[in-house]
């Protein structure tokens, strides 16, 4: 080990013992499993927390195997709203009331998209960017397809995201809705709100936030930054599990108005009168379309708990503790090896992760999986190191960055 090497390990070893969430990480499962050597992908896919291992099974014990039908007007009829309101209130800066849980991302976003869009009728344009999640863009793309609307498509730097000067150029009376993700899933940049939001009310349209890559990493306040709507996933920082349902919030101001096209029973008002001819449910509850998936929504709660009590301020701090530690690894180890960093380094304008380039990544990172080392792979020769406040250590990062090295040393 070079000095270096040894300086690095000791600092990870005391920034592990000071952090106040010290406690956390063993709370998940699998963190004492010597095959998985370093997690650095919980911005993909949270590990699952040891609570809702047992929690999943009591509910299909007696939620589900005692409760039966009855569990519907028992609880979880109103479940995507009473948990809706708990994520707005811990996470979202929401106010109760604009917030449901239900349905993928995907389809929450077009539900919304196109609600949005509706209540701004003849506006022809809606402006997106390069560099937003592919399903944000397909989903876009086939809406504005239906109706005739231009795509305005914003070119950011790959290694930044889109600036508020860049929306500014682009906005005018032509744009219905602003779509963007409030940290880029590559880059990791972070939006510069409430700019944007102030930005894109200036031109007279909407503002749909995706909120996937930042919730449960990044302090978020969308009634206070006056965001329109906004969409994100639960299976991220949120720890829900592989395609745990999405969540969608409405502003309070729109709720009245707001039409979804999706027009199932759930969303109707009085859904138990089955009645003929579909009728809005007042409130957020018109955003939900049919059954939404209970057993999804159960995991979640194990991640808001820890929340709760952890506390986003320190949270956002350890993932930039994380970030910023990652960074200087990177520096050291790996930038002498052609390594480029395609994150912002200044950890205000970054999300809870960052991404690397090197022309060698996809090979590497097949061979990193094989031994537990497990970051993801990002085209077209990314590797992005996912630092999940809650469940990461500061030596799983300093080990997962080591192998890395090991890797471009052969
Ligand atoms: C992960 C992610 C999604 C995922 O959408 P699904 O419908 O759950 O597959 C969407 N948008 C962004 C920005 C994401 O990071």
């Amino acid at each position: 080990m070079t000095a270096t090497s040894a300086d690095f390990a000791l600092r990870a070893e005391s920034l592990d013992a000071a952090d106040p969430l010290r406690d956390y990480p063993a709370r998940f499962l699998g963190s004492d499993d010597p095959e998985i050597v370093a997690y650095l992908d919980g911005n993909s896919l949270g590990r699952p927390p040891r609570a809702s291992a047992e929690r999943i099974a009591a509910f299909v014990a007696d939620g589900w195997g005692r409760r039966l039908i009855r569990g519907w007007d028992e609880q979880w009829f109103d479940l995507p709203l009473t948990l809706g309101d708990r994520i707005g209130a811990l996470l979202l800066g929401a106010a109760s009331g604009q917030t449901t849980i239900g349905d993928s991302t995907s389809v929450l976003l077009y539900k919304l998209a196109r609600g949005a869009l509706a209540l701004r009728p003849g506006r022809t344009e809606i402006v997106l960017d390069r560099d937003n999640f592919p399903t944000d863009r397909y989903l876009l793309e086939s809406i504005a397809a239906d109706l005739g609307l231009t795509l305005r498509w914003l070119e950011p730097d790959s290694r930044g995201g889109v600036t508020a000067a860049d929306l500014a150029r682009v906005v005018s009376e032509r744009t219905a809705l602003v779509v963007l993700s409030h940290v880029a899933y590559r880059s990791a940049y972070l939006l510069d709100m409430p700019e944007i939001g102030a930005i894109t009310h200036e031109a007279g349209a909407l503002l749909l936030l995706d909120l996937c890559h930042s919730v449960g990493a990044v302090p978020i306040e969308l009634d206070s930054w006056a965001v329109d709507f906004a969409v994100g996933c639960t299976y991220k920082y949120l720890n829900g599990g592989p395609g745990s349902p999405a969540f969608g919030y409405v502003a309070a101001r729109h709720l009245d108005d707001f039409v979804q096209p999706i027009w199932g029973w759930m969303g109707r008002a009085e859904p138990f009168d089955m009645a003929q001819g579909y009728r809005p449910a007042p409130g957020i509850r018109r955003l939900i379309s049919g059954t939404p998936a209970i057993l999804g929504m159960i995991a979640v709660q194990d991640t808001l708990d820890m929340i709760e009590e952890a506390g986003m301020a320190a949270i956002r701090e350890k993932s930039v503790a994380l970030t910023e530690f990652a960074l200087d690894l990177v520096r050291a180890w790996l930038i002498p090896h052609g390594v480029v960093v395609s994150s912002p380094v200044d950890p205000a304008r970054r999300g809870g992760h960052i991404t690397i380039d090197h022309p060698r990544f996809r090979e590497i990172v097949e061979r990193l999986w094989q031994r537990g080392v497990i970051p993801d792979f990002r085209g077209p020769d990314g590797i992005r190191i996912g630092l999940s406040p809650l469940s990461t250590t500061f030596q799983e990062t300093l080990t997962g960055v080591a192998e890395i090295r090991r890797e471009l040393d052969h």
